[in-house]
């Protein structure tokens, strides 16, 4: 891969060697097996391609992995008793419902019914509040895998300027607490931000997650700047008639000429998202029998 590029599939994967150690010692010292239940209402094709993939991790950890595929008119009533199931079962350390969940159920309120020690996607109130108080939380993969990689490309973020482009709950929100946290000096920009491209420009990191295909072009990037794309977004293949590919929220061909360092899509954010859903769980676990956290 040329200098500038994160690789992000390359540092999930030592991520998820050394879950799979702690995981084997586990197992080998106590007995325990981490568990983690993946609850999915519906049929929509992108969630079930996620949850198949989060499964097959799981199980390549050496973890135990539950799958809940509830039909898509499931009640709000079935959906909460599973979880309540899934609270009070010891072998399961990790539940992760995946969203969006059908219109009819109200996802505030099922995600909320989760324990929150066993909330490993860190979507919780109780975790978001633990989170921006600067408290021992569970954190949400998707910002904490942007944030392992921030770190291990520039060791201290401090003092830095850094552009979070989103605010949704699930990244760009959490992603600027961390940010905060490792003492950057954090804008959050939003669909209602004026003179965005300026705003870009003054990042020493930007981190993108918007949802909008190639969004952000390569002059909206300060040179030398490392850019974290977290959008995916599947668009028709510009050569082969009837087939998609896979982009960013960033045009990564302009960005990538003037970023320090930059993260690819795919094979940049996506990876470490389940990587770090697999060092949750494991957290979860440990914390669940009161043992020493993995690093
Ligand atoms: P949301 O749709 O929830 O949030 C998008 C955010 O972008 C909103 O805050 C919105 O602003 C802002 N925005 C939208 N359009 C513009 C614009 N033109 N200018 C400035 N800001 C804009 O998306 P998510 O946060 O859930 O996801 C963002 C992207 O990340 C998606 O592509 C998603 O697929 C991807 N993703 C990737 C993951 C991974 O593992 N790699 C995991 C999760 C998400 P406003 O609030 O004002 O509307």
């Amino acid at each position: 891969m040329s200098p500038n590029i994160i690789d992000g599939k390359a540092f999930a994967a030592k991520v998820r060697e050394k879950v799979a150690e702690h995981t084997a010692r586990l197992k080998s010292e106590h007995g325990i097996t981490p568990g983690l239940a993946v609850v999915l209402v519906g049929e929509d094709p992108a969630s079930e391609v996620y949850v198949r993939s989060k499964g097959k991790a799981t199980v390549e950890a050496g973890m135990n992995s539950y799958e809940h595929n509830l039909p898509a008119d499931s009640s709000e009533e079935t959906l909460l008793e599973l979880i309540d199931r899934l609270n009070n079962d010891p072998d399961v350390h990790g539940i992760l419902v995946q969203l969006p969940l059908p219109d009819h159920l109200d996802s505030d309120l099922v995600i909320n019914a989760l324990d929150p020690a066993k909330d490993v996607d860190g979507f919780h109130i109780s975790n978001v509040g633990l989170l921006g108080t600067g408290q021992k939380s569970m954190v949400p993969c998707t910002p904490l895998g942007c944030l392992m990689m921030l770190r291990e490309h520039h060791g201290s973020l401090s003092g830095l300027n850094a552009v979070v482009l989103g605010r949704s709950n699930i990244v760009g929100k959490p992603m600027a607490q961390l940010l905060l946290g490792d003492s950057c000096t954090v804008t959050i920009a939003h669909s209602r931000t004026r003179d965005l491209d300026q705003v870009c420009r003054s990042a020493d990191i930007l981190v993108a997650a918007v949802g909008r295909p190639e969004m952000v072009p390569g002059d909206w990037v300060k040179p030398g700047a490392t850019v974290i794309d977290v959008g995916i977004n599947r668009i028709p293949h510009p050569e082969k008639e009837g087939k998609t590919r896979l982009v960013g929220d960033v045009d990564f061909e302009s960005a990538a000429k003037a970023a320090g360092a930059i993260t690819p899509v795919p094979g940049g954010v996506g990876p470490m998202t389940i990587a770090c859903l697999l060092a949750n769980t494991l957290t979860a676990c440990s914390r669940a029998h009161g043992l020493a956290e993995p690093e």
